[in-house]
């Protein structure tokens, strides 16, 4: 008797959670950072999931006024303008952000750099004059770039670029962070779950509406359309493509993603997409995997493993693009398209 009356509650409690209405959810579309950005906010009431909107908004256009090198006013735009041994104190969000891009440039073996930018212009400028650089122009912008030439303060926040024509470029992590802020306001402003897409890069926190995980296409690089969906929640993905946007010499295209290490552009997969436990992880390693090649990204997470990080990486094939991914990234795809792997072996884990 007891049994069954525990078994009525149960029943009654599943049928009132199923009875129960969906949480009211707001979409809003904008432009930031000048790509497309979709924020979803799910609250308990309307008004407080449209204030978390508003909040997450805010938080990226402030990185974005921080961080963007094309705002000469901005921090970075401030720092670019310092010589060898001035110093400027930045915002704890900016620090972060450097912080993180040295400890990423050493653990890449500087594939990652946020000094990148006299390299990023140099080929910007090969592009619009359509002219190689020299090996001797090489040479020279080579010698203002390396993160180990920038003294950062952690205690005052203080940043010294200690050569001439050093040069700042958060291009390939501070969008991620930015999708961390945004996430993190959200979640002050009430919202109990969220989605923020900055052109294509994600961070969700807390399950859909409906009580299942968010699910978040990944674009086809050779075609339009999707590659696959991944279903997942409380993570970040973030996707890098080196011929996402290019210069063009002589009809050739090059990166706008740059070879530290060598100085010219990144010639590896054409495109990376990497799952984080946040949007700043995400976004760095994607371009980190980007200049690596996918055997020297493949040791790399296999000598020194980076909790929490999958990887995939999406390489030309004769028909359907060759996939390789780590054995974890297999785990979040919901739906994929009709590819073949590219590596049967080591941490290749096939096709979903
Ligand atoms: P993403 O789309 O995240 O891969 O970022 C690409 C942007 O990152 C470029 O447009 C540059 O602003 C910057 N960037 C290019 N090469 C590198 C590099 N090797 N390390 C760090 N940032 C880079
Ligand atoms: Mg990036």
């Amino acid at each position: 008797m007891k049994c069954l009356s525990l078994l009525g509650l149960v029943i009654l409690a599943w049928t009132l959670g199923c009875e129960r209405p969906a949480p009211p959810v707001v979409k809003n579309a904008r432009s930031v950072m000048g790509t497309f950005a979709e924020v979803t906010a799910v609250a308990p009431e309307r008004t407080t999931a449209q204030r978390a909107v508003e909040a997450a908004y805010a938080r990226l256009d402030d990185v974005n006024r921080l961080m963007s090198d094309y705002v000469a006013d901005s921090e970075v735009g401030r720092l670019n303008a310092l010589t060898a041994g001035d110093s400027l104190v930045v915002s704890p969000e900016t620090f972060h952000c450097l912080e993180q891009g040295v400890r990423i440039a050493e653990l890449s073996g500087g594939a990652f750099d946020p000094t990148c930018r006299p390299l990023v212009a140099l080929w910007k400028r090969a592009g619009q004059e359509d002219r190689l650089p020299t090996d001797a122009d090489l040479q020279q912008v080579l010698t203002s770039v390396g993160w180990r030439k920038l003294r950062l303060d952690p205690a005052t926040r203080r940043v010294t670029p200690t050569v001439d024509g050093m040069q700042i470029d958060l291009g390939g992590i501070a969008k991620g962070y930015a999708l961390d802020l945004a996430a993190e306001a959200m979640r002050a402003a009430g919202a109990t779950s969220g989605l923020v897409d900055v052109g294509g890069d994600v961070v969700a926190f807390g399950p859909r509406e409906d009580g299942r995980p968010w699910r978040i296409g990944v674009k086809h690089p050779f075609q339009a359309g999707l590659l696959l969906t991944l279903s997942l929640t409380d993570l970040a993905v973030a996707t890098s493509g080196v011929q996402q946007r290019f210069n063009t010499v002589a009809g050739r295209r090059y990166s706008h993603i740059v070879d530290p290490r060598t100085g010219c552009p990144a010639e590896q997969a054409p495109a990376v997409t990497v799952i984080a436990p946040d949007g700043l992880t995400a976004d760095a390693w994607a371009t980190a995997f980007s200049v690596l090649s996918v055997d020297e990204g493949a040791a790399l997470l296999e000598h020194t493993p980076r909790p929490g990080v999958e990887v995939m990486w999406v390489l030309p094939g004769p028909a359907d693009p060759l996939i390789r991914q780590t054995e974890g990234f297999a785990v979040y795809v919901a739906d994929g398209a009709n590819t073949k792997p590219a590596n049967p072996h080591g941490s290749n884990a096939g096709t979903p």
